[in-house]
């Protein structure tokens, strides 16, 4: 039994802050404004397996309101979700997530990112799909005023 799930996230860009996604530090001069670190491609790759599984959210498994989330490693987290999916039975066929972000160009960055995120994932890196894209200059996004993520996750069962 195969199991799809989505995840979506977004974030404020704020000077003062390291910008840290997927886990990796990516050089830029603003980071991602957050009651943890701000990584919205692992957040929303968390929602994806946990949404594949019908397990929750983010949210409901690591509550921004608990102050033992305050800066918290948003990858750990995400090494956490993955526990709690393969407790239910459920490994992680494929994730594939688009990183709309005007500014800076993910590109360069890209591979380790991915290598990370397997890591994170238990997966080879091959099962890692990480997109760049930029919002043509419309709104926050466009802006470079903030950073969207999109994610899907395939599961499998048994
Ligand atoms: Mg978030």
């Amino acid at each position: 039994m195969v199991r799809i799930g989505i995840g979506y996230d977004s974030h404020r860009l704020v000077e003062g802050r390291q910008l840290i996604l997927g886990g990796e530090v990516v050089p830029h001069s603003a980071g991602l404004k957050g009651h943890s670190d701000g990584d919205a491609l692992c957040h929303a790759i968390t929602d994806a397996i946990l949404g594949a599984a019908a397990l929750g959210d983010i949210g409901r498994h690591f509550p921004d309101t608990d102050p033992q989330y305050k800066g918290a490693n948003s990858l750990a987290l995400l090494v956490r979700a993955v526990g709690i999916i393969h407790e239910a039975g459920y490994r992680i066929e494929n994730v594939d997530a688009v990183v709309i972000a005007e500014r800076p160009t993910l590109a360069p960055h890209v591979d380790r990112i991915r290598a990370r995120l397997a890591g994170a994932l238990g997966v080879e890196a091959g099962a890692v799909s990480v997109k760049g894209k930029t919002n043509e200059g419309m709104g926050e996004v466009g802006r470079a005023e903030a950073i969207a993520v999109h994610a899907v996750a395939l599961l499998r069962r048994g």
